[in-house]
């Protein structure tokens, strides 16, 4: 496969989930090879697994005591499209906007606006079984020619079946699953100090009496298919699309940096970046 960059610029605004803070972030072209970056107050900020500060709730990254906020939404369209190379730079605020609680406005946006650079990327093909994790909460990364992502695991109050499979098909499969909650987990959250950003327009919210959001569920199982479009941006860490068969039981951000971490570390030494 090629190196892709943005054609033209192409900016979002919003909040961010987290913070509460309002955001606008302006994608850029960018070289081949560059990767992709995140530009604030002067920082540069390359999209890595060696930059993740925080895997609690979102995946936030940090150089030079500037921190960049919730990437991985942004990361998974990215990764869907291809687009290897673009430089994100915040205009104000520093968590990436929530939107909709998931990827389609930035999938929108993005899927037309692709340049195809003419230079060959490498994915990054693994080569030996990687498992990280403890009983009933793991994940396995077996080696594949295909790229492939499942999520294993059950959703309470709703009754949507407990696996979800994407094998790099269509990426309306997953780009419209929003980030979810449960209603009996809303108090602890806000208490400690996270979605302050969050409403019934960005979080599919469940509930026993079933969904508190604006709109309904846009797809039966579709919290299992935010856990996988979560996992398919915190992959792009690796700073190259994977080749792969990864199997998520039950996990999150942190097991997701876990597995990075540890497929890097299973790797011939070459440079990733
Ligand atoms: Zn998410």
């Amino acid at each position: 496969m090629n190196r892709k960059t943005v054609y033209e610029r192409v900016s979002f605004e919003g909040v961010g989930i987290h913070s509460g803070e309002r955001s606008r972030i302006l994608i850029h072209p960018a070289e081949p090879g560059d990767g992709i970056k995140f530009y604030i107050r002067g920082v540069e900020i390359p999209a890595s697994f060696e930059y993740v500060s925080n895997t609690v709730m979102s995946t936030d990254l940090e150089r030079e005591g500037v921190t960049v906020k919730t990437v991985e939404h942004l990361l998974a369209v990215f990764h869907l499209l291809g687009i290897s190379d673009a430089i994100v730079e915040f205009l104000e605020g520093f968590e990436v906007p929530i939107m909709d609680g998931s990827g389609y406005e930035f999938y929108i946006a993005l899927k037309d606006n692709i340049v195809d650079t003419g230079v060959y990327i490498e994915p990054i093909s693994l080569r030996g079984y990687v498992k990280v994790g403890e009983p009933g909460n793991y994940i396995e990364a077996h080696p594949s020619v295909s790229f492939e992502v499942t999520y294993k695991g059950s959703i309470n109050h709703i009754d949507c079946g407990d696996i979800f499979t994407y094998s790099g098909g269509d990426p309306e499969e997953i780009v419209r699953a929003r980030t979810f909650c449960y209603l009996e987990d809303v108090n602890t959250i806000l208490e400690r100090g996270y979605g302050k950003g969050g409403s019934t327009r960005n979080v599919l919210i469940i509930g026993k009496e079933g969904i508190h959001s604006d709109e309904g569920l846009r797809y039966p199982d579709e919290p299992l298919r935010h856990k996988v479009f979560d996992l398919i941006g915190d992959l792009y860490l690796l700073g190259a699309p994977i080749r792969g068969r990864i199997v998520s039981y039950n996990g999150g951000h942190s097991l997701n940096f876990e597995l990075i971490r540890n497929i890097v570390k299973s790797l011939p030494a070459v440079k990733l970046l």
